[in-house]
């Protein structure tokens, strides 16, 4: 089939910093695809150009069949909101809202009443099995628990692809395997697909493919599944 997303011949520098030197990935509909390599070497820029944070200086990224650069900002925006989710290392739950008002946050800004927003988003939790923290501030939950709180923010809006940037970096290795186990299940049970940047094996052993970068270059890691 057709991927639903492609990064062709990227190439991204910041100033005399070149991060993307010709990389290129495809995302197939309901794939997790890892993005692997060393400290430095381009990973996160990858991801922020697909996931139109950033532009690329040359290359395509393409999305649905639709190049990310030829759209305008409020489109790539609303593609943003609407079709991505996204997990970082630290969650970045907002500190003044609950945990259940932070999972709701995205339906809130999509114009959707509190009390249904807050019903989808404990139902959210209890997918990923903490919703007993759902009246607690981030600053009161531990690492783990604010990771899947973070992942529950990044699917409540059902999006066609999630971008998981170390999503379990700040986690030990027991915590952060209960994340990736309930994150690619839920992305499964969705139909979503991953773009998951980890420098961790064992993380990227829960994908169904692994790309390595190395000085700004993709290629096909060597035994990938
Ligand atoms: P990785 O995710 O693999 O650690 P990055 O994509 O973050 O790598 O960075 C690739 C290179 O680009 C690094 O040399 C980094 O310092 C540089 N870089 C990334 N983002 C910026 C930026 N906004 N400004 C300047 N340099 C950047
Ligand atoms: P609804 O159609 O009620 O809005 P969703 O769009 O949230 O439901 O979810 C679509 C399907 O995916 C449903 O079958 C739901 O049970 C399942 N689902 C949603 N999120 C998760 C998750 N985090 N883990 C497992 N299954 C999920």
């Amino acid at each position: 089939g057709e991927p639903i997303m492609s990064a062709r011949a990227v190439r991204k520098s910041f100033g005399p910093t070149q991060a993307l030197d010709g990389a290129d990935l495809d995302l197939h509909p309901g794939q997790v695809v890892a993005v692997m390599g060393p400290s430095g070497s381009g990973k996160s820029t990858l991801l922020h150009c697909m996931a139109g944070i950033i532009l690329p200086d040359d290359g395509s990224v393409t999305y649905q069949g639709r190049e990310l650069s030829t759209m305008d900002d409020s489109a790539r925006s609303a593609l943003r909101r609407n079709e991505f989710g996204f997990v970082f290392q630290f969650g970045q739950l907002v500190p003044e809202l609950t945990c259940v008002e932070n999972v709701a946050l995205p339906l809130r800004l999509a114009g959707m009443g509190r009390k249904p927003a807050e019903a989808k988003a404990t139902d959210q939790l209890a997918r990923l099995e903490v919703d007993d923290v759902a009246e607690k501030r981030p600053g009161d939950v531990s690492g783990g628990q604010g990771q899947r709180v973070a992942v529950a923010r990044s699917l409540v809006t059902t999006p066609k692809v999630i971008f998981a940037d170390e999503p379990t970096g700040a986690l030990d290795s027991l915590n952060g395997e209960r994340v990736m186990r309930l994150l690619v299940d839920a992305a499964k049970a969705t139909s979503a697909s991953v773009v998951l940047v980890t420098h961790e094996p064992r993380v990227a052993a829960y994908s169904d493919y692994e790309v390595v970068v190395r000085d700004g270059k993709t290629r096909a890691a060597v035994g990938a599944a």
